[in-house]
This record gives structure tokens, C-alpha cells and sequence, in this order.
């Protein structure tokens, strides 16, 4: 039992004797598509967690489920918080866990725009206050676009009830904004903007500018052959951390 919810504070004391790593799962709650749940980012950034903590023995915290996603505002039900917040509370969690013994803290992120947020305080955490951190995205390298086949077979996989295939739908993504076609610059690489969802995509479904994405192509194998060789990737890292001393991971004074 690596679940901090789960378990008790005499159970929560052996666990932090016997490992000083522990994984914080974050995401959000925010809109993906008409098909998928709300929760998607931070559902599956919990649950690879989970397995991970599981196969690996460390602590697994509670998932933060909110999450920095008011581009996605126009949807309904999508949360957020403004990114400062989010980050001095994620800073807080991650401290008050060490007091603990926690030495080797990991956030297994399920939501893009968390990315940059968690980069920064991994980075205040490891170079003020002495612990090593480090991001690891939920989903796997390549797995590109917003509640796209990707995705959407990842949920299938680990949630599958939670998806409702009969709403998925294939997306054409806009390129442009109002008058500016922005043709060939897209909306990442030479030309970016502070685009909202809204903007490009009326089903909420988010690819590559211009192109078709196919969400309804998805499958629980694909989610199972996308998902699968990645658990054990991050299983591979939490054991090398796992076997370092910390000492030899901190930032130079
Ligand atoms: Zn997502």
C-alpha cells in the first residue's frame, strides 16, 4: 500500500523509512472533446501513479486535480487557477511532504499547460531547498494533440467507462484568427500566440493547425500499446532514483 489516502499515519512512517522518492500526480479538469470525461489529465496522471508507486514501492500522494487551463474557459465545466497559485501550492504540497522524510520528489503530469509551472518549481525545490525534483508527463513521448485518438485510447484503456465513443468525432483544426491565416506558421514553432481553445476548434478536440484529427479512430489496444512500454520506462527511472544517493543529484552550491 504506497497510497498515501489509503493508508494510516503508522502505515505512512514505515513507508517513508523505507523510501525518500515520492510521485505527486497532477492535472486538471478541464474540457477534452465531446467524448472524453473532464477529469482525463489528471484521471490518468493518477492513474500511472498509482501502478508506478505500486511496481516500485514508493509513495504515491493524492492527485492535485485543477490545474492551470483557462484557455479551455469556454467549455463547460472546465476549472482552473491562475498559474501563480498553482504553483505555490504545488510548492507547498511538495515541501509538506517533505517534512516527512521525502527527499526525491517527483510530479507525473497529465496536462500540457501545467508543463512550464511544474518545470519551475522542480527547479526552486531542488535549488532552495535542497531536494531533487523532477516532471514526468503521463502521457507518452509523441503522443501529440488534445483529445485526439491518442488520448482518447489511453482513457479507453485505463477508464474505458468514462469515454463515450458515440460523441467522438474527427476535428478540423482552424490555422488561422479571424482575418490572419497564418498559413504555414501554425499556431506553435515560428508564430505563437495566446490562442484559446475557442479559437481553433469548436469541438474542443486540438491537433496539428489545419489538420483532420481522427479522435474516432481510437481503441483500447492502442491505448494498451501506447500506455503499456511507457509504464515501464517510468518504472525503469523511479528504480534508477530510487538506488541514488540524493547528495549526488543536488544543484552545486
Ligand atoms: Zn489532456
Amino acid at each position: 500500500m504506497v497510497q498515501l489516502a489509503e493508508i494510516s499515519w503508522i502505515d505512512a512512517e514505515e513507508l517513508f523509512k523505507r523510501t525518500d522518492v515520492v510521485l505527486i500526480p497532477v492535472g486538471s479538469t478541464e474540457q477534452h472533446g465531446p467524448h472524453n470525461p473532464l477529469g482525463t489529465d489528471h484521471l490518468v496522471a493518477g492513474a500511472l501513479a498509482r501502478v508506478v508507486g505500486e511496481r516500485t514501492g514508493v509513495a504515491v500522494l493524492p492527485t492535485i486535480p485543477i490545474g492551470i487551463s483557462e484557455h479551455h474557459r469556454h467549455f463547460p465545466g472546465t476549472l482552473w487557477v491562475p498559474p501563480a497559485v498553482f504553483r505555490e501550492y504545488v510548492k507547498a504540497v511538495a515541501l509538506s511532504v517533505a517534512t516527512h522524510g521525502a527527499r526525491k520528489i517527483i510530479f507525473i503530469n497529465g496536462h500540457g499547460g501545467n508543463t512550464a509551472s511544474l518545470i519551475e518549481v522542480a527547479g526552486e525545490l531542488r535549488r532552495t531547498y535542497k531536494l531533487f525534483s523532477a516532471v514526468i508527463m503521463a502521457f507518452p513521448p509523441g503522443m501529440v494533440g488534445h483529445a485526439g485518438a491518442g488520448e482518447t485510447s489511453v482513457n479507453l484503456y485505463l477508464h474505458g467507462r468514462l469515454v463515450s465513443m458515440d460523441r467522438a468525432v474527427d476535428t478540423r483544426q482552424r490555422e488561422g484568427l479571424g482575418p490572419l491565416k497564418m498559413e504555414g506558421l501554425g499556431r506553435v514553432g515560428p508564430a505563437q500566440f495566446p490562442w484559446d481553445t475557442i479559437d481553433l476548434s469548436d469541438t474542443g478536440v486540438l491537433g496539428a493547425a489545419g489538420e483532420v484529427i481522427a479522435s474516432t479512430k481510437a481503441s483500447e489496444e492502442e491505448g494498451r500499446r501506447l500506455m503499456e512500454p511507457y509504464i515501464e520506462e517510468v518504472c525503469r527511472f523511479i528504480e534508477e532514483l530510487k538506488a541514488a544517493r540524493v547528495e549526488e543529484l543536488l544543484s552545486k552550491p
